[in-house]
C-alpha cells in the first residue's frame, strides 16, 4: 500500500509526500507511482494531532446535564447512566469519538474507560491510535482490588489480539479511587510490561484537602512515598500542585497532560501551572477530557484555550505561543506515548493530514501554524492518514452515517431509562 501526494505545501514550499507501508519514505520533487494518488495543490501537510486525556465513550453523554452543581451532576446524571452502558454501548459510543477526532485532525488517544473491548474494537475498525487504558477503580475494599488485579492481567493478555495501533495502558482512576496497595500493584505491573499509566492527579482542591487528612502529605509526596511516581506514568490535570510536588514529578521523569476545557468547565479554580512546569522542563500535552466535560474532543480549541489561558492568566501575551503549543499537541506528545509520529520527514510513521489552505479560516496565510491554532475549525481539515491509511478523504469518512444513527439511538435510550433529561 502507497500514497503519493503531489504538489502539497511542506513547510514553506511546495513538495511531494511518498509513504509506503505505514511510513513516509521519501519527500521531495520525484514522481513516484502508487497505489493511491492525492493532488494536494492548494494543501498543506502537517502532522496529525494527539489527544493527551479521553473517556472517549463519554461521547454519548455530549450536553447531558450541563451547567449543573458538580456533585449533583456526577451522581444524578452521569454515574447513573453510565452503570447502564453495555460493551456494545461503549463501542457505539466510542466509535462516535473516533469519528469527531478523525474530523478534527486527531489519530491518537490516550483513553480511560470501562468495557475496555469496547473501546479497542471500535479504534480497531476506525483506523486510529489509541492508548486504550483498563479502568483501575478498588474503592479501598481488599476483594475488589485483587478482582481488579486480574482483570487488568487479563486484558492486558486479551490485548494481544489488536493491532499494534492499539497499546493497552493501566488507568487507576485516581488517588480518592484507589488503595495504596493497588497503586503499589500496578506501578510493579507497569514496569514489568512497560506499560504506560493513566491516572487523575491534584483536578480539585478536595481531593488536597482529602489526602492531607488521610496521609498528613500532598498528592505527590504520597505517590512517591509509595514508590508509584516513574517515566511510565502519565499524569492528567495537576492544576493542584505546589513546587515542591513539581520538583519531585520531575525528579521522576513523570508526565503531565493538560486539559483546559475541562478545568474551566468543572469551575476547578485553579489553572495548569505553565510557567513552573516549562522551568523544570517537565513534558507535557494537551487533551480535551472527556465528552461531558468539555464537550467536544477537537484538539484545535483545546491547542487554543491552553494558548489563551496562560496569557490571560499571567497578563503575558508571549507565553505559550502558536509554535510551541503546536509542537506540545504533535511531536511532543507522540514521544510522551511512545508512538514514533508527529512530524512530516522521512522514516516517521504516516500519521499526517491535509489541510485546505483556501478554507476561509486560513486566509490570508500569514502564518498557518498560528491559522490552525487561534482560527481553524474541523471544517479546514480535508484529508486524514493514519498508519498509512486513508480514514477521511475530502472530509469524509467511511460510514459515517451509521455511528451517527447508532450512537444517537444508545445516547437516548441511556438518558430516558431511569431518569429524565
Ligand atoms: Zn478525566
Amino acid at each position: 500500500m502507497s500514497i503519493f501526494i503531489q504538489n502539497v505545501f511542506l513547510r514553506g514550499k511546495n513538495t511531494n509526500v511518498y509513504a509506503e507501508n505505514n511510513r513516509i519514505t521519501y519527500i521531495g520533487g520525484e514522481t513516484r507511482k502508487a497505489d493511491i494518488c492525492i493532488d494536494g495543490s492548494n494543501k498543506a501537510i502537517f502532522p496529525t494531532l494527539v489527544n493527551g486525556h479521553t473517556h472517549a465513550a463519554m461521547s454519548l453523554f455530549r450536553g447531558y446535564g450541563d451547567d449543573m452543581p458538580l456533585q449533583e451532576w456526577l451522581s444524578q446524571k452521569i454515574w447513573p447512566a453510565e452503570a447502564k452502558l453495555t460493551q456494545e454501548d461503549v463501542y457505539w459510543g466510542t466509535k462516535l469519538a473516533c469519528l469527531e477526532m478523525i474530523k478534527s485532525g486527531t489519530t491518537l488517544f490516550n483513553d480511560m474507560y470501562w468495557h475496555f473491548h469496547g473501546t479497542a474494537r471500535a479504534v480497531e475498525e476506525m483506523g486510529l491510535r489509541a492508548v486504550v487504558c483498563s479502568v483501575f477503580i478498588d474503592f479501598f475494599q481488599e476483594s475488589k482490588a485483587s478482582s481488579q488485579q486480574k482483570e487488568s492481567e487479563t486484558l492486558y493478555a486479551e490485548s494481544r489480539q489488536y493491532s499494534s495501533r492499539i497499546q493497552f495502558g493501566l488507568g487507576p482512576h485516581a488517588l480518592y479511587t484507589v488503595s495504596g496497595k493497588s497503586l503499589s500493584w500496578i506501578k510493579e505491573f507497569a514496569m514489568d510490561k512497560n506499560l504506560l499509566i493513566h491516572f487523575h492527579l491534584s483536578e480539585t482542591q478536595q481531593e488536597i484537602e482529602e489526602c492531607l487528612k488521610a496521609h498528613n502529605m500532598l498528592p505527590v509526596e504520597y505517590l512517591d512515598s509509595l514508590n508509584f511516581l516513574c517515566p511510565l506514568l502519565v499524569a492528567c490535570h495537576a492544576v493542584y500542585v505546589e513546587d515542591k510536588e513539581l520538583d519531585i514529578l520531575k525528579n521522576n521523569k513523570v508526565s503531565l497532560v493538560h486539559n483546559p476545557t475541562s478545568n474551566l468547565k468543572l469551575g476547578g479554580g485553579k489553572i495548569f501551572r505553565y510557567p513552573q512546569i516549562k522551568d523544570r522542563n517537565i513534558p507535557f500535552c494537551v487533551g480535551t477530557d472527556g465528552c461531558a466535560s468539555n464537550n467536544n474532543l477537537s484538539m484545535l480549541e483545546a491547542m487554543k484555550f491552553a494558548a489563551l489561558l496562560q496569557k490571560w492568566a499571567h497578563r503575558d501575551t508571549t507565553l505559550l505561543s502558536a509554535q510551541e503549543i503546536w509542537e506540545t499537541a504533535t511531536e511532543k506528545a507522540h514521544r510522551i506515548f511512545h508512538v514514533d509520529a508527529g512530524k512530516i520527514e522521512v522514516g516517521k510513521l504516516a500519521d499526517f493530514m491535509l489541510v485546505d489552505k483556501k478554507h476561509i479560516l486560513m486566509i490570508p496565510d500569514h502564518n498557518t501554524i498560528s491559522n490552525l491554532v487561534y482560527s481553524a475549525s474541523p471544517g479546514v481539515i480535508d484529508t486524514v492518514v493514519c498508519d498509512g491509511k486513508i480514514l477521511m478523504e475530502k472530509g469524509k469518512v467511511d460510514g459515517e452515517e451509521e455511528i451517527i444513527a447508532k450512537a444517537s439511538e444508545v445516547a437516548k435510550r441511556i438518558a430516558f431509562s431511569g431518569t429524565t433529561l
